[in-house]
């Protein structure tokens, strides 16, 4: 024999009906079969709103009450039931109304009639699924829950197990084939109605499974089993094979609220293994949960979380050293039956805090009042602290105990997301961590902790990207062309959730948009606000969460504390922030390192080339960069190349602006700018602290050149200065010399300008728009460290921009 109970959510219309009806004929006969069933999915809920507007003399309720007849109506119309199931409903709804009517005009309600009103969708859904099993031609027997499990008085559950089990076992196998009980309904000392507690059919369904000698009880729910974290926080999430029932009792306790908690009491008792099913998807083979699991096992079997809990502490000096504080404050909120969820004593015995619910927190602060009156006012025990807008996690496995190393992982990958945990306690059988956090993080801190044990397959990273030109268009592409080897080699998957150029801003869901992100934003994009789309990504608040700078604006440099201080990392091929200020460019990183999280512009030179990780590695290693000789633009290598070709050098610049390897305002790499920040940015990189004044600056061009306000102007201006330009084709052909415009950094002292290179030099042939970079360190003395490669363009850009990103998520 066996107990079948049905959830709210599958036994909520006529269809579902027809598939618990399915689930049950399949085994009429061959096993002898008690169905209990809870109140039509919802009906519980609103007829507690009814009673509570009643009470409010609101005459809503009517209509509230008038909606739950016609949908049992209705389900017993569609399901085709005799006149005599019609006459049922409509006899408890006249009941329900008259009682209703009395709580309107008494603006209140006792326990009793209180909890009759909350009885009856069971007592509806009870009677409605016999009938239309005997409809079906199975011969079911009804059994009304009350005359056999009863309840004592008090706060809480209490079942009266012995009397309950004396009742069940007047029930004979031989009396039926197929019964059917409604959930969550008891009757107490004298008969009337009493409640098992919200979510209390399972329970109604354990009881009856230890009472009448069951071999085993299912579940039947809307999803495949008990999960490894909420289905609806934890997306990753999936359904537990087997779990012993220790396990299935912690997670439960902490809010897995697939099975009510007291439903494993009598099942532990009597060992009765408990199936989780899926009414929708029967052919799922759902968890069990036994007593021995055997299945190759991961060490945390699953997460948890409770909200509304509040962090309750008795602190003071006075209770350094003498005993009886701690039992005095337990045995007071015990008295008062104060729930405690979670305990911590520091070890100066200073403190001792708790976690409890947030309904019994006013209370708990009485109840602590009353008890420590009197060292309260003598100052020796402070105010009852409250802290409120808590959750509590609980991580559950039960081989935790003999793995070293669970509570590190946990609290380091918190860290790393910026949560911050306000209490925590082990159990002394070490197979639950229970911690407590802001209840705005959980959503984080659930996936993130899931992510760390049991996404073996990919961690998500979620991106927002702020400038899609050239570059931002190219990285995209690169994403979108990696997306299945980063998930199947490295197990990453890369999300856009956000993107932004200065007109338009669109924000993804867990939709892809790597095919369709130019549509979106022109379509569907709202207009471009910066401090919005931060807002935004701070709300969302996901883990492993990176700014992606792609702009050349120094109004979103501006952002980057605030952005770092959201816990979310930032990879910049804007070069403002690392080139800025000495001390700006320091607060950066500081907040970067304060809030655990990555601050990278590798693109910021030489594009793609591994130069500023090469030179923070040779740091790293104790290494000391002593000079550094770069040529390090790429346009300005472009256009000395196609004017060494016999290009004159306006049309020179013409090319390199036609072909995007000028920054938007050409004047930047002409003036020499672009190339002192670059050379800012290696120096500080490699240690020294250097400003923008501190660099010798020779622009590449006359600086009459650089007067204009446009791109015209200037061009205008170099045509005119042709005379200038030809002359050092003179001399270089002279000399047989190339002129190079060269950063420089030796001896502390920093300088940018044209310089003059034999053919023997490494700077002598450099092809296109390449970079070089050449570092003298005490390891690469005598033959200094070259690094030479392309060093413009969007597409070696865009490289660069995505090894930073995947340097970060791979760190993390
Ligand atoms: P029923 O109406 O069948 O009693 P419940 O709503 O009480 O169903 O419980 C099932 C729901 O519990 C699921 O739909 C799911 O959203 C939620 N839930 C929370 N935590 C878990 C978990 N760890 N595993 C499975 N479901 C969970
Ligand atoms: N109908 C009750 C509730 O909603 C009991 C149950 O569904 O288990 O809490
Ligand atoms: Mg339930």
């Amino acid at each position: 024999m066996k107990v079948l109970k049905f959830g709210g959510s599958s036994v909520s219309n006529a269809e579902n009906c027809n598939r618990v009806k399915e689930i049950i004929k399949k085994n009429y006969k061959s096993c002898k079969q008690v169905v209990v069933v809870s109140a039509f999915g919802g009906v519980t809920d609103e007829l507690e709103r009814c009673i509570s507007i009643a009470i409010d003399r609101n005459k809503e309720y009517e209509k509230g009450l008038q909606a739950l007849k016609n949908r049992h109506l209705k389900v017993s119309k569609e399901l085709d039931l005799p006149e005599s199931a019609e006459s049922l409903i409509l006899k408890k709804f006249s009941e329900l109304e008259e009682v209703l009517k009395g709580v309107y005009l008494l603006e209140d309600i006792s326990e009793k009639v209180k909890n009759m009103v909350m009885g009856s969708g069971e007592l509806l859904s009870s009677a409605i699924i016999s009938e239309f099993f005997k409809k079906s031609g199975m011969n079911a027997v009804y059994f009304d829950s009350r005359e056999f499990i009863k309840t004592q008085n008090g706060k809480g559950v209490y079942l009266n197990s012995q009397q309950t089990l004396k009742n069940l076992n007047n029930i004979k196998e031989a009396d039926f084939e197929l019964a059917v009980f409604p959930g969550f309904i008891a009757s107490g000392q004298k008969g009337e109605t009493t409640l098992l507690g919200r979510g209390g059919s399972d329970y109604t369904a354990s009881i009856l499974a230890a009472g009448l000698n069951c071999s085993e009880l299912e579940i039947w729910t809307d999803v495949s089993g008990m999960y490894s974290a909420d289905p609806r926080l934890v997306s990753q999430a999936e359904p537990i094979r087997r779990m012993s029932f220790q396990e299935a009792m912690e997670l439960s306790h902490f809010g897995a609220k697939v099975i009510y908690p007291p439903t494993l009491i009598p099942v532990v008792q009597n060992q009765i293994n408990v199936r989780i099913k899926n009414t929708f998807l029967p052919d799922d083979e759902g968890t069990l949960i036994s007593k021995t699991p055997e299945e190759k096992r991961s060490v945390v079997r699953g997460l948890s979380s409770v909200n509304d809990i509040n962090l309750f502490t008795l602190s003071g000096s006075g209770m350094v050293g003498i005993s009886g504080f701690a039992s005095r404050f337990f045995t007071c909120l015990a008295k008062n039956k104060i729930n405690v969820v979670l305990i911590t004593q520091a070890s100066s015995e200073h403190s001792i805090s708790v976690g409890i619910q947030k309904d019994d927190t006013e209370m708990a602060v009485e109840a602590v009042w009353e008890e420590f009156e009197m060292e309260i006012k003598m100052k020796l025990v402070n105010d009852p602290g409250v802290e409120e807008n808590l959750s509590i996690v609980a991580i559950v496995g039960e081989d935790m105990g003999f793995t070293p190393g669970i509570s590190g992982k946990v609290f380091s990958v918190l860290g790393r997301n910026g949560v911050n945990i306000r209490a925590m306690a082990q159990g002394g059988n070490e197979m639950n961590l229970t911690f407590m956090v802001p209840t705005y993080d959980i959503k984080k801190v659930l996936n993130v902790i899931h992510e760390e044990f049991f996404e073996t397959t990919y961690k998500k990273v979620n991106l927002y990207i702020a400038g899609v030109g050239n570059v931002g268009s190219k990285l995209l592409e690169f994403v979108k062309n990696q997306y299945d080897f980063l998930m199947e080699e490295k197990g990453l998957q890369l999300i856009v959730r956000g993107i932004t150029n200065s007109r338009k801003m669109y924000f993804a869901g867990d939709e892809n948009i790597l095919s369709c992100w130019e549509e979106k934003l022109n379509k569907e994009g709202e207009k471009a606000n910066l401090q919005k789309f931060v807002q935004k990504m701070e709300q969302a608040n996901l883990r492993n969460s990176v700014f992606v700078d792609i702009t050349a604006s120094d109004y979103v440099s501006k952002i980057y504390q605030q952005v770092l201080s959201s816990t979310v990392s930032i990879v910049a091929c804007n070069k403002i922030a690392a080139s800025s200020g000495f001390d700006n460019y320091m607060k950066i990183k500081a907040a970067a390192k304060k809030h655990n999280v990555e601050f990278m512009f590798e693109s910021n030179v030489g594009a793609g080339l591994p130069v500023i990780s090469t030179i923070n590695s040779l740091i790293d290693t104790g290494d000391k960069i002593v000079g550094i000789d770069a040529v390090v633009s790429g346009s300005l290598n472009f256009i000395m190349n196609e004017f060494n070709n016999g290009c004159s050098f306006v049309d020179a610049v013409k090319m390199a602006m036609e072909q995007g390897f000028t920054e938007p305002d050409p004047k930047i790499d002409l003036s020499g700018m672009d190339v002192l920040r670059k050379l800012l940015i290696l120096s500080r990189e490699a240690g020294y602290k250097l400003e923008e004044g501190d660099v010798e600056h020779e622009p590449m061009i006359p600086k009459s050149c650089l007067k204009g306000s446009s791109a015209e102007e200037l061009l205008k201006d170099l045509e005119e200065n042709n005379d200038y330009f030809e002359q050092w084709r003179k001399v270089m052909e002279e000399k047989n010399i190339r002129y190079r415009y060269i950063a420089s950094f030796k001896n502390g002292k920093a300088s940018v300008g044209m310089k003059e290179v034999s053919p023997d030099h490494p700077f002598y042939d450099i092809h296109g728009k390449d970079n070089v970079i050449s570092l003298n360190t005490t390891w690469y003395n005598d033959q200094p460290l070259i690094i030479k490669g392309a060093g413009a363009g969007a597409e070696v850009t865009a490289c660069g921009i995505f090894g930073d990103i995947i340097k970060i998520t791979s760190n993390s």
